[in-house]
């Protein structure tokens, strides 16, 4: 069986409703390793699949995966409890156990985290969206990328998110990101949003992810290929649920999202096998 194309997994770690698969990412993720083990794949860092469609690199040894959370709770990286539903282990932690049982690459096995850069729009929407629970810290950035456990990359500015305000959107237009469509909105979410995480994270991000998947026309095909590289950023993710080919666009790279695209072992079994043929 060859890999022709390859799963990117999304996961979010403030999507906590309960402690079993179904309600909690954190716990879905853990459970969702050992299903990648079992179907013979191994996890590479994102990086790597960008580098791939980038034709900067070969193809992979064995059937790969890559793994990805979004927002930057801090339920990716610190084991802290959750408010309802207690003590709860971090992404970081469930990587490392998972290390220390794995071998081959997975031995080595990371994730990549896409973090909200302006500290007041975390503020915001820590306070408005999730609960009060001051939970979109960036004290643990640093750390969390020099433990190559966990990636840290940017999710732009401010999520354009509808508990921000103002947000860096021209006509205060929030809640998607399809409004974020000239120059100086899209150079906010990349360059000064890059800015921030290198200044808190210790290295400049190079990758995006476009909040709720979205992105305009002008952001992708215009601004992303023309000003993306100069800031350091090679590959942006959104769009559809799909597998990434050589052949995909390096500015909308598609991923899969536990909860829409699987609901189960079986579900994410079945991602996982169609990248072979
Ligand atoms: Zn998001």
């Amino acid at each position: 069986m060859r890999q022709t194309r390859i799963p990117v997994l999304t996961w979010h770690g403030y999507n906590l409703f309960g402690n079993t698969y179904e309600t909690n990412d954190l716990i879905a993720f853990g459970e969702d390793l050992h299903t990648i083990v079992a179907c013979g794949f191994s996890v590479v860092p994102l990086v790597e699949v960008a580098r791939w469609v980038r034709g900067e690199r070969s193809d992979f040894a064995t059937p790969v995966v890559a793994l990805s959370c979004d927002d930057g709770t801090d339920f990716d990286a610190l084991d802290i409890a959750h408010p309802v539903h207690g003590p709860q282990l971090s992404f970081t932690s469930r990587l490392a156990q998972f290390r220390a049982t794995s071998e081959g690459l997975n031995a080595q096995a990371s994730m990549t985290s896409f973090v909200i850069a302006s500290p007041s729009a975390r503020l915001q929407i820590a306070d408005g969206a999730m609960s009060g629970q001051r939970a979109l810290n960036d004290r643990w950035w640093r750390a969390a990328d020099k433990s190559a456990l966990l990636s840290i990359e940017s999710h732009g500015w401010d999520h354009n998110h509808p508990s921000v305000s103002p947000v860096a959107q021209r006509e205060q237009t929030t809640g998607d990101f399809f409004a974020i469509n000239t120059f100086a909105e899209c150079d906010t979410h990349l360059r000064a949003a890059a800015n921030f995480i290198e200044s808190k994270a210790g290295r400049r991000p190079q990758l995006f992810a476009y909040p709720w998947t979205q992105a305009s026309d002008y952001m992708r095909s215009h601004y992303m290929p023309r000003y993306a590289e100069a800031e350091g950023t090679m590959a942006a993710f959104g769009g559809a649920s799909d597998y990434i080919n050589r052949d995909s666009d390096r500015w909308y790279l598609p991923r899969f999202v536990f909860g829409p695209d699987w609901k189960s072992s079986a579900g994410l079994k079945k991602i996982l096998l169609g990248s072979l043929s």
